[in-house]
């Protein structure tokens, strides 16, 4: 069986950002492959941990996907600061005699965007809208390499490393099956400081935010990178919450056109043309936005990656330029406008790029969560509840087809959703020994006890 048969038969999907499917992802033949060490966002240490603990399984994992698309240039990029796992890899690396290199980068936000990656470990800047692939790049990441080292050994994809940090008793890496509840790992950190939270699934720019009691109905999927409690008056809540009429409102009234959104925006230095501060300045002059889609910095909305850069950091104003942009994407796409890519030259990353990157510190201050920032995270807690509730779309794409019923006993790693034929998704397998409770859109298991 070929590599990407076995990844495909294990299910495996990105596990740092969309989830998009890995079998399809390495279907190609390319120069560089580069391992996403960098752990974009600040708090999360599962990638850490798995660089620091599984070290060699992770290089032969390289290894073995670089020989699969052909790629001669191999890096694992991960930040000069993670002094510990480059020791680590390194370690490994000589030992195999392997042909994978470190790129340590600055520690900078976001260095595990793939794009200002890409920027940096090759010096090519991968066109508005496009992909890596476009510049002869295939990014992973490195769970993702761990979960292929796995599924190199015969195992399928059923377990999440993840943290939980914020206000738990002991922040820690989490080890669960997939559909494990957010509580269960919760708990497993030691429970939350708070009488009353709120929840990032994800990191704390790009991540989810679900109040207390939305969460307990959140499971662990593929591509949970981590839980962080937070308090209900925390900075970074309040902003997420502000309505939409008011961000609109006060980006019309408050904008000074000081461009520092554009001046400091990780896309528009890698050389593209998206500029927040024009965005705003055009939805200050027209307040219905669907008079203004066919205007080309308007446009230029749907190539933001969303980072938070602008709003979290750059405005002086304490305005919100990201969710404004997520906004007018939203227009966009119910108009059914496509981005159209320039038929131009290469697009060049702009000089003062190298003199705009933000320390990851001083962003985790800005978001006010700069206290759980120095974490040493060395623990794994394996947690393994009565019950998972396995949704069955984990990943871009079509919905797994559900292969079991209710009543039916499967074990761990048995298929129980089979990606459709011919259509873009994954397989996902049960994550406990157990018995079907019900088939919807999660498959839920009762854990069998083992005597
Ligand atoms: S969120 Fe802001 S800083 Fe980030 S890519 Fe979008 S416009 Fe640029
Ligand atoms: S940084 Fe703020 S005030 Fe300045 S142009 Fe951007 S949105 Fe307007």
């Amino acid at each position: 069986m070929s590599l990407l048969e076995i990844i495909e038969g294990a299910g495996i999907v990105g596990c740092g950002g969309a989830g998009f499917p890995t079998h399809v992802k390495l279907g190609c033949q390319v120069e560089y492959l580069i391992i996403n060490g960098a752990e974009c966002e600040p708090l999360l240490r599962t990638d850490r941990y798995l660089m620091i603990h599984k070290a060699p399984q992770i290089i032969q994992a390289v290894e073995e996907t670089a020989k699969q698309i052909g790629a001669e240039k191999i890096f694992i990029a991960l930040k000069c600061t993670y002094k510990e796992e480059i020791a680590s890899l390194t370690k490994a690396i000589q030992e195999k005699n392997s042909s994978v290199h470190l790129y340590e980068m600055k520690n900078f936000y976001p260095a595990g965007d793939e794009q200002i990656m890409v920027c940096d470990v090759t010096g090519r800047t991968v066109p508005p809208a496009g992909i890596p692939l476009d510049v002869g790049a295939v990014v992973s990441n490195i769970a993702t390499m761990y979960a292929v080292f796995e599924a190199m050994q015969g195992k399928n994809f059923t377990h999440k490393y993840l943290t939980v940090t914020g206000e738990v008793a002991h922040p820690t890496v989490v080890y669960a099956p997939l559909g494990a509840g957010f509580e269960d790992c919760i708990q497993a950190a030691g429970g939350a400081l708070l009488e009353d939270y709120m929840v990032i699934a994800g990191g704390p720019l790009m991540g989810k935010l679900f109040g207390k009691e939305e969460a307990r109905a959140q499971v662990v999927s593929k591509t949970t990178s981590g839980i962080i409690l937070l308090p209900k008056q925390a900075a970074l809540v309040s902003g997420r919450e502000t309505p939409l009429r008011s961000i609109l409102n006060r980006a019309k009234s408050a904008c000074i056109q000081c461009s520092n959104c554009t001046e400091m925006c990780p896309r528009y230095l890698t050389g593209h043309p998206l500029r927040p501060h024009k965005i705003m300045r055009k939805l200050a002059y027209n307040a219905d936005v669907t008079e203004l889609l066919e205007d080309f910095d308007i446009r230029q909305a749907q190539i933001c990656s969303e980072c938070g850069v602008c709003e979290t950091f750059a405005c002086p104003m304490g305005l919100h330029p990201r969710q404004v942009n997520v906004y007018v994407k939203q227009a966009l796409a119910q108009a059914k406008i496509k981005y159209q890519k320039s038929q131009e030259e290469p697009v060049f990353a702009r000089d003062e790029r190298e003199y705009r990157r933000i320390p990851s510190k001083r962003i985790a201050a800005r978001l006010g969560v700069v206290k759980y920032y120095d974490y040493q995270i060395d623990e794994l807690k394996e947690i393994q509840p009565s019950h998972v509730e396995i949704p069955l779309r984990q990943h871009i794409g079509a919905p797994s087809e559900a292969v079991v019923k209710a009543g039916e006993k499967v074990v761990c790693g048995q298929l129980i959703g089979k990606k459709p034929q011919k259509a873009l998704g994954a397989n996902i397998h049960a994550s406990i020994d157990g018995t079907v409770v019900s088939v919807g859109e999660r498959v839920v298991i009762e854990r069998r006890e083992t005597k």
